[in-house]
């Protein structure tokens, strides 16, 4: 895949353009976008290890663990929350990135090692 991509602890991270998977969860139909840290700004990138990391600071944590603020969901507060593993499948799933066979390959290790939560 013609991706912006590292590798880190054995897996391949790409930058992915996804849909809020919090407003899935609420049945809400929005636009993919690339996600930022809220920390700092920095790019976020989904690896096939089922960890999101940071470009800019390298924070690494399982998807799971998690919260996802939009503006379609967050409001004035700003408020985060958490997804379900539905959710969060669902919206990685779609990224139109994932298309060619290398990008299947990739979702399917994506999706095992998610789990449910
Ligand atoms: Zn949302
Ligand atoms: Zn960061």
């Amino acid at each position: 895949m013609n991706l912006p991509s590292f590798k880190a602890r054995g897996a391949t991270y790409f930058n992915l353009k996804i849909a809020c998977p919090v407003c899935h969860d609420n049945g809400r139909n929005v636009p993919s976008s690339f996600w930022v840290h809220g920390a700092d700004g920095g790019e976020i990138y989904v690896g096939d290890d089922a960890h999101y990391q940071c470009k800019l600071c390298e924070y690494h944590e399982h998807v799971k663990n998690w919260r996802y603020g939009c503006p379609e969901h967050s409001g004035a507060e700003l408020e985060c929350l958490e997804a379900s593993s539905q959710g969060v499948a669902q919206a990685v799933s779609t990224a139109g990135q994932l298309v060619s066979a290398t990008g299947q390959k990739w979702l399917i290790r994506f999706l095992e090692n998610m789990g449910e939560f």
